[in-house]
């Protein structure tokens, strides 16, 4: 008995793509499920040379893969993880974002009729789930890291992820030969400013101090919350000169900025700490970081609004 009756029904209600084309390239059958997708008749096409029906293929990609399986008349493969899709084909889901085109599990197979005629089935697999899925996950994967790395109400680094940099960066800095520096700066007299406007407007003028310190380093610097009101800067490749001009700007713009929280302009000073690495064994780190808090505390007792560097004691503005 023969099962052809069957072929015709299940082809066309399958929900995989299937194409086969002659090994001159010319289609001979594409079910329902492309008739659908690409918006074709097999009426239309059939006899017609693949390339010249799906204009968007990797023409020489293919045509290589397809003799391939006929001269060897074995299955080839290809998952959307190495090409996101062989024929461009719209995919039926709601907007995702990541992609508007169908993602594809293709095999490649070798056919031959019963005369000898010699032809390869294309079997496409909608893999568009899996695709939407690790974008997702690949989304999600980076702001975790992103958000692992930020202090939540500045935005900018959180002491734990600066303390590494800072880490990074004496190591580099000793096997480059390049000289390093940190500033540590602490708000003046912030306990007033929460007293008189709320801590909402303590914390708003931490949020905006930090994108106006920001602005004012480059892209090499690492700028991290160190605590409450307290703030570390590892300038790479500065020496004490070149820091302490970094910490006078600093301490300066922020004297002469206003900062308008509802009806008022409120005005804040920082006292900077500064400090250069000066040797490399393993606690170089925290000496740098208990240097600059030495040079910050100085400068808080003699007067703040300034900035002192660490062994000196005599730099202020
Ligand atoms: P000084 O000039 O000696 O630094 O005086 P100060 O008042 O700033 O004293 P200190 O640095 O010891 O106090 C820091 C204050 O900052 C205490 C705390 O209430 C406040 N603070 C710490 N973290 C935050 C925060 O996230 N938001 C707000 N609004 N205030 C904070
Ligand atoms: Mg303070
Ligand atoms: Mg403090």
């Amino acid at each position: 008995m023969s099962e052809s009756w069957l072929f015709g029904p299940v082809l066309s209600q399958l929900n995989s793509g299937i194409l086969v084309v002659d090994t001159a390239f010319r289609l001979v059958y594409i079910n329902h499920f492309l008739e659908r997708h690409a918006k074709l008749q097999l009426l239309d096409v059939k006899n017609k040379v693949l390339f010249d029906v799906f204009t968007d293929l990797p023409e020489s990609w293919l045509r290589r893969k397809f003799e391939t399986v006929v001269s060897l008349q074995t299955p080839a493969f290809s998952s959307w993880e190495q090409r996101q899709y062989i024929l461009k084909l719209p995919h039926l889901r709601p907007a995702t974002g990541s992609s508007h085109y169908m993602a594809q599990n293709c095999t490649m197979l070798p056919l031959s009729d019963p005369q000898g005629g010699k032809y390869v089935c294309l079997l496409i697999e909608d893999a568009t789930d899996a695709f939407v899925y690790q974008q997702h996950l690949q989304q999600t994967m980076a702001q975790l890291e992103q958000s692992n790395r930020l202090d939540g109400l500045t935005q900018c680094l959180n002491r734990r992820y600066w303390e590494q940099q800072l880490k990074l960066e004496v190591q580099r800095s000793e096997r480059y030969q390049t000289p390093l520096s940190l500033l540590l700066f602490d708000l003046d007299r912030f306990k007033q400013l929460n007293d008189r406007y709320g801590h909402q407007g303590g914390d708003f003028v931490l949020v905006e101090l930090a994108a106006q310190v920001k602005q004012l380093l480059r892209d090499s610097d690492w700028f991290g919350r160190y605590g409450g009101e307290e703030f570390g800067i590892v300038l790479t490749n500065t020496d004490k000169a070149g820091a302490f001009e970094v910490a006078q700007r600093l301490c300066q713009q922020i004297a002469n900025t206003s900062f308008h929280y509802q009806q008022h302009k409120i005005q804040v000073t920082l006292s900077i700490g500064v400090a250069v690495l000066q040797n490399f064994d393993e606690r170089a780190a925290e000496q740098l970081i208990s240097a600059a808090d030495q040079a910050l505390y100085q400068a808080k007792r003699s007067g703040r609004n300034r900035v002192l560097c660490f062994d000196s004691g005599l730099t202020s503005i």
